[in-house]
């Protein structure tokens, strides 16, 4: 079990840190987390010790980059189980996204060929997927949700034609939270050729994920949900896959010579991908957070926030202000407080020093599913407390009365 208590010691922002005049209460982990010391440290040891760039120099300086830089990568196959020559570091999920859907999909569909997506996926999950439909004449189809909001598998069979060639979907949503049975639909899409694509920005920060034993294509994670500082993300992707993904970048660092135009020769995955000084330091922060996560457990990670959930969730349903929009998934919490526009329900929360999301959540086509534009999105990590959340929901039966609440 974890001892959140000291784990809350680690977390600079949460010994001290005010919004509003009032101790912060950090319900905002879906957008980013809070980090640790031990990655500030280590961050900070980088600038201020040994800040050379990575794979250039010949010099021992260089060496101490590169071994730090590449511990990362050894630590990211560590905590997906997969082959470090699997992993690409990125700029975050979206950049991940991106590659995915232009060096690969842009590469290998065609014409009237079918991508499938959920309405549930983020932003960063459809648009690189639409842009490459508009310019290769290939389809975005999406699965349906069930009821609640979930994926199923009978739902991803029912969505599969003979022209899907990917699927590319989150593990959890960010906005409702669920998570979808990734083992079963690469085992359905495998047998019919289908590659998939897990956007586990969700996912990854909270639970134990293996690449290999779900057998997923590829999958994508940004730093900063888990610890890391930003401007720093991951793709996995089995190596075969890698080695047929066009780079989307192109630059110093990926190449291994050319001489003209039509005569470049490319580094074998994961350098050909990695075109141009990266984010060395979020790099060697990520490290630290892969062993700062790792140390606490996974699953200990995991099983202490479907509590926190719970809890939280049980509260919401006792109050007759508040709609819950998903109590029965894993992830964020999606709700309103009944007749309050959501932004102002975030004005109201922030005057108690609770950072609580409100909007679209970057799931701009979910709005027909949930038959509502906007939600106020409570998101939890392991730092964060049930006496946090009694807190919260004082401040939601406020809602009843909002106008005085918010003004008186
Ligand atoms: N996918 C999901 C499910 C997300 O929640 C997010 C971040 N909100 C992203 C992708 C994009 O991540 P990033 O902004 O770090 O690129």
């Amino acid at each position: 079990m974890l001892d959140v208590m000291k784990i809350r010691q680690d977390f600079p922002m949460l010994n001290g840190t005010k919004m509003h005049g009032q101790p912060l209460i950090y319900f905002d982990n879906g957008a980013t987390t809070l980090k640790p010391q031990c990655v500030i440290d280590a961050v900070c040891d980088y600038l201020t010790n040994y800040s050379g760039n990575a794979h250039r120099g010949d010099y021992d300086l260089s060496h101490d980059v590169d071994t730090q830089f590449e511990k990362t990568r050894k630590l990211v196959a560590q905590l997906i189980n997969c082959d470090h020559h699997e992993v690409v570091y990125t700029y975050g999920s979206t950049d991940s996204l991106n590659l995915v859907a232009f060096g690969y999909g842009m590469t290998h569909l065609n014409k009237d060929d079918e991508i499938l997506l959920t309405v549930a996926e983020h932003a960063s999950n459809t648009l690189p997927w639409f842009e490459v439909c508009d310019t290769i004449g290939s389809v975005v189809k999406y699965i349906d949700l069930n009821e609640e909001g979930a994926v199923t598998l009978e739902n991803v069979a029912k969505a599969i034609t003979d022209k899907t060639k990917i699927i590319s979907i989150a593990q959890v949503s960010n906005v409702l939270g669920f998570n979808a049975p990734i083992k079963e639909i690469c085992k359905l899409a495998h047998e019919k050729g289908i590659i998939v694509c897990v956007d586990g920005a969700q996912s990854i920060p909270h639970q134990k994920v293996d690449v290999k034993d779900l057998d997923v294509d590829f999958l994508v994670f940004s730093g900063h949900k888990m610890c890391g500082s930003t401007g720093v993300g991951i793709l996995y992707g089995k190596y075969n896959l890698l080695q047929e993904t066009k780079p989307t970048r192109w630059g110093g660092g990926s190449n291994s010579r050319y001489k003209s135009c039509g005569l470049v020769k490319l580094k074998t995955a994961p350098a050909k991908f990695e075109a141009g000084t990266p984010n060395i330091e979020g790099v060697i922060g990520l490290g630290a957070a892969i062993e700062y996560l790792m140390a606490i457990g996974m699953d200990n990670i995991h099983q202490y926030e479907l509590k926190l959930r719970q809890y939280a969730v049980e509260k919401l349903l006792e109050l007759d202000n508040i709609e819950v929009y998903n109590p029965n998934s894993h992830g964020a919490i999606a709700f309103n407080i009944k007749g309050v526009f959501s932004q102002d329900g975030a004005s109201l929360f922030n005057t108690h020093g609770i950072a609580i999301r409100a909007g679209q959540h970057c799931a701009k086509i979910l709005d027909e599913f949930l038959g509502i534009s906007q939600t106020l999105r409570a998101s939890f990590y392991f730092y964060n407390t049930f006496e946090e959340i009694d807190k919260f929901i004082e401040v939601c039966k406020k809602g009843d009365d909002f106008l005085d609440a918010f003004f008186g």
